[in-house]
């Protein structure tokens, strides 16, 4: 924000409630102007704070919670909003600053703790300009590139990550192989050997005895005897 000249002697709380944004300091007018208990916190806070700082707390505030407010709202409202854009906030740390450190070193580890906080190391931190936009834009894809890693890449407009459904591995049921036919033994292929043999053996015995009685049935017809 642009630091009007502050005068020699002007009293600093005086300086800062000058920072009142207009329509505000419109609306306290309607009631006499900035109450007291506000004077005396500007007082009060200057023990903790600097001018520049509780300007810029004004400035702040105003521009987050009440900006958007209308005249007859600000006019019913005006002191309790005077006291808020002043007022401490609820953080224990004395070097937080509505949740930002005081130098400008980040978020307030007191109050902040559940935002984002980026994971660098101090190999990270080393060189690297402390607020800059393509810096942190480095950082965040990064931070993305490492959550596409672990769960896999966005493919819908649906959701920023889609999780990998990672499938229990379930092996195919177990088949036992189809045994291997046992190679025959000598002992059966002799067994086979004889087998065949009677065979033959008998196949022949059966052709004589055939030949044999149509022999005795010729040798009976030529005897007279059919
Ligand atoms: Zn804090």
């Amino acid at each position: 924000m642009t630091v009007p000249f502050q005068s020699p002697g002007q009293l600093p709380a005086v300086w800062v409630l000058q920072a009142m944004p207009g329509p505000l300091t419109e609306a306290l007018r309607q009631h006499g102007g900035v109450p007291n208990n506000v004077f005396r916190l500007v007082d009060q806070q200057l023990q903790y704070r600097t001018a520049v700082e509780l300007r810029e707390r004004i400035e702040r505030r105003w521009y987050k919670l009440f900006s958007n407010l209308t005249g007859p709202e600000l006019v019913q409202r005006g002191d309790q909003i005077a006291w808020d854009l002043l007022a401490p906030n609820d953080c224990s740390s004395p070097a937080c600053e509505d949740g930002w450190l005081r130098d400008d070193s980040g978020s307030c580890p007191q109050c902040r703790k559940t935002s984002s906080v980026f994971h660098m190391t101090g190999e990270d931190h080393r060189d690297a300009p402390r607020a800059n936009p393509s810096y942190a834009a480095q950082i965040v894809e990064a931070n993305h590139d490492d959550l596409r890693r672990k769960y896999g890449t966005p493919r819908g407009g649906q959701s920023r990550h889609v999780v990998k459904h990672f499938v229990e591995y379930t092996p195919e049921p177990y088949t036992m192989r189809e045994p291997e036919p046992d190679l025959p033994t000598e002992e059966q292929i002799e067994r086979a050997r004889r087998t065949e043999r009677a065979h033959e053996v008998q196949r022949l015995a059966e052709e004589r005895a055939k030949a044999e009685k149509a022999a005795r049935a010729k040798q009976n017809r030529r005897e007279g005897r059919s």
